[in-house]
């Protein structure tokens, strides 16, 4: 079923903003308890750039866009719906949320459940882009294997590139931090880097050093770092595409004492302040895999069926005998 005309809208039990990890397994479990589910999915899951999915049990190594392509063969297997195409707005009424995608669409639906995903911000360093997911990596549990016992550095812009640091110190003993505002580390920290055999470089970065495409170090002032991977602290924030027309307000999450990202608060559903706009996966909780943001879609789009069980048993009540 496709909607009629832009004004009037097509009403469904569910629509998921986003089909990620976390929107495919809360709209599968919605679809497997008959309901209606519509998934409204733009097609840029987080970790695309990744050759394949680690730490994820049974599906080691799988392409990100694979794995994605088989949750939805497994959602609309059950009958539920992806729509391909970017959520715009969105506006509430007494019992239904309206979501308007980018061809004006509009989808009225009895709940709604935010799974957009989130973006990573990369430090200002010009060649970073070009190699992000691949040989520039933030995750150790998402990459370290594939860096290990290789050269390498941790562009240091936030006090968290000392616990970096230490993980990718379990993997390599070949690490560089390069302090990009050398600021950051102070004497005791150096002091402690140098008798664990980490070389410290003072910086700023000031580019991607490549040979024939491939990254092979950072450019410094005072010459380049040689490298293999460089490990960064991307700033995760999540995609805010409705977050605003819902009354949703994504909040700091620290770790360390440092802001490292923002994600919308809600209870361990998935439920928000705001009447049926549920969230979950990292738009949720920026710092999760793609295996615990599956988890919180399920546990979300269960939650979802219940209220809507309780609903139409209340309506059913409600009737003239
Ligand atoms: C480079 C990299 C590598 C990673 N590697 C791993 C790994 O090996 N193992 C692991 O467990 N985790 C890994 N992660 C983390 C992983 O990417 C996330 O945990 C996971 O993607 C979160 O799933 P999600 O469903 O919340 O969001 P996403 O997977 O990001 O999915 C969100 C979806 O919503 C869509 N969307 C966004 N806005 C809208 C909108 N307005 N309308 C419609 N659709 C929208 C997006 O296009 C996307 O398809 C990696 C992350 C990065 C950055």
């Amino acid at each position: 079923m496709s909607p009629d005309t832009a004004h009037s809208p097509t009403s469904v039990d569910v629509l998921v903003v986003g089909g990620g990890a976390a929107g495919l397994s809360a709209a599968t479990l919605l679809a497997r308890s008959c309901r209606d589910v519509v998934v409204l999915d733009s097609g840029s899951p987080r970790n695309a750039p990744a050759d394949g999915v680690h730490a994820f049990l049974g599906h080691d190594g799988v392409p990100p866009t694979e794995l994605l392509a088989r949750g939805r063969a497994e959602l609309e297997s059950y009958g539920g719906r992806v729509v391909p195409g970017a959520a715009r707005g969105a506006r509430r009424t007494e019992d239904r949320v309206v979501v308007r995608d980018g061809t004006g669409t509009e989808w009225a639906a009895r709940h709604v459940v935010l799974a957009s995903g989130a973006v990573d911000r990369l430090p200002d360093v010009p060649g970073l882009h070009r190699h992000w997911g691949r040989t520039v990596v933030h995750c150790p549990y998402c990459h370290g294997w594939e860096v290990r016992d290789s050269r390498v550095v941790v562009l240091a812009t936030t006090p968290m590139a000392l616990h970096q640091t230490s993980l990718f110190g379990n993997l390599t003993d070949r690490l560089t931090v390069l302090a990009h505002d050398p600021a950051l580390l102070d004497g005791a920290a150096r002091d402690r880097l140098e008798r664990l055999g980490v070389e410290v470089v003072d910086g700023p970065a000031t580019g991607v050093v490549e040979c024939d495409g491939v990254l092979s170090g950072i450019e410094t002032a005072r010459g380049v770092v040689q490298a293999d991977a460089v490990a960064v602290q991307s700033f995760v924030e999540p995609q805010s595409a409705l977050l605003e027309d819902l009354g949703l307000e994504p909040v700091d999450v620290e770790a360390g004492g440092t802001v490292v990202a923002r994600q919308v608060p809600a209870d361990p559903t998935g439920r928000t302040d705001v009447p049926r706009v549920w969230v979950a996966g990292n738009v949720a909780q920026a710092m999760t895999q793609v295996v615990a943001a599956a988890a919180a879609g399920t546990m979300t789009g269960a939650v979802v069926n219940a209220d809507l069980v309780a609903e139409d048993e209340e309506a059913r009540l409600a009737r003239p005998a």
